[in-house]
């Protein structure tokens, strides 16, 4: 056995493949091979890259190695939810979810380790902030799913929905989108941000640009800096005008998300305020009523599904594309941080060491 660090190869570029290779076998169809298998055919390991000469793929693992995050726990729902706790060396644990839809299924990934943006109304937001995910440790997220799910090759949207705010991540996210994009269409990768204008102005540069959402949750700036304290830092005025200048390819539209909190967020007036914000945006809102945990969130609750209907009709009567997505998975604590608030609060020895809660 070798004993310096092998590298991994999950995230690694096509031009760093071809770089590790360069003193094994510099032909490029070589490097391509090695990209082929871990990106595209979710391969496990070196040896099952069976189209490589025996003496390369010797020789190939004492430099490299293929090592996706450890399955933690999964727990899964009647509605066939599978949210997995997935810890990395370091000791980090992240949530990664399997949904299925209607005629697909959509995995939801974590961009970071914990959450700086502190979101009151999130239990990543409340345990506090992370580490960036590296591109690698992103799309090992993505890999683990699929392989674990039996899922490689099937048709699969990709959302970053997870624990992190994806554009204070954006040099991993972009990596692992570059990888996904393998095998999934950019049209079907969408990433969801609290509102980080910045990166949404570098997101609208990237050649292959994934799907936006942004998560709204409220219809004037004092409200929304009430539930998102990022939104001091970037208000709802500045957001919405790097929305309105957004690219979007025809009949592309930005999701906009709006977690439904009881008694603060709605009311009939933010229902009519709501149409007038996102006028001249191509959208659709989502309206999500908060999967409450009584541990991490307080008193927060969602309202009664009478008051979501009369909110969704509001918004409908004024030609607003709308839907209630009744949580999937509830009952895995499938909203975003809340198994891995779970796991640490059993303590260090399930979490793998993981950045605790503050
Ligand atoms: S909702 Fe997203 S951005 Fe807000 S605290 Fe949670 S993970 Fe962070």
């Amino acid at each position: 056995m070798p004993t310096r660090a092998r590298r991994n190869l999950v995230g690694a570029s096509r031009a760093e493949l071809q770089a590790l290779l360069a003193e094994l076998d510099p032909r490029p169809f070589r490097a391509e091979q090695v990209y082929q298998w871990v990106a595209r055919r979710m391969a496990a390991s070196v040896g099952e890259m069976t189209n490589l000469p025996k003496a390369l793929r010797e020789a190939l693992s004492e430099h490299a190695v293929v090592a996706d995050p450890d399955v933690l726990e999964v727990r899964r729902g009647g509605d066939g939810t599978a949210k997995y706790a997935l810890a990395f060396p370091d000791g980090a644990v992240v949530e990664a979810v399997a949904m299925p839809m209607e005629g697909h299924t959509t995995i939801c990934l974590s961009s970071q380790t914990g959450c700086a943006v502190g979101c009151i109304f999130c239990v990543t937001g409340v345990l506090g902030a992370g580490r960036n995910l590296t591109g690698g440790e992103i799309f090992g997220q993505y890999r683990t799913i699929l392989r674990s799910e039996g899922m490689v090759g099937a048709p699969v949207n990709v959302v970053f929905m997870g624990m992190g705010e994806p554009l204070l991540n954006l040099a991993g996210v972009s990596r692992a989108v570059e990888l996904i994009a393998e095998t999934v269409s950019p049209r079907r990768v969408t990433v969801s941000t609290s509102g980080i204008v910045p990166g949404i102005r570098k997101l609208a540069g990237l050649e292959r640009r994934p799907k936006l959402a942004v998560s709204l949750n409220a219809t004037t700036q004092e409200q929304r800096e009430r539930l998102m304290p990022i939104a001091a830092r970037w208000p709802l005025d500045e957001l919405l005008a790097a929305l309105r200048a957004f690219p979007l390819e025809r009949g592309r539209r930005i999701t906009f998300e709006y977690v439904m909190l009881a008694g603060i967020n709605d009311s009939d007036d933010d229902a009519r305020r709501l149409p007038r914000l996102l006028k001249g945006i191509p959208c659709k809102v989502n309206l999500i009523p908060l999967n409450p945990d009584q541990r991490y969130l307080g008193e927060l609750e969602a309202p009664d599904e009478e008051r979501i209907s009369a909110f969704a009709g509001i918004l409908a009567s004024a030609h607003v594309n709308v839907t209630v997505r009744w949580s999937k998975g509830r009952e895995v604590a499938a909203a975003c941080g809340q198994l891995r608030g779970q796991i640490i609060a059993r303590g260090p020895a399930q979490a793998g060491g993981g950045s605790p809660a503050p």
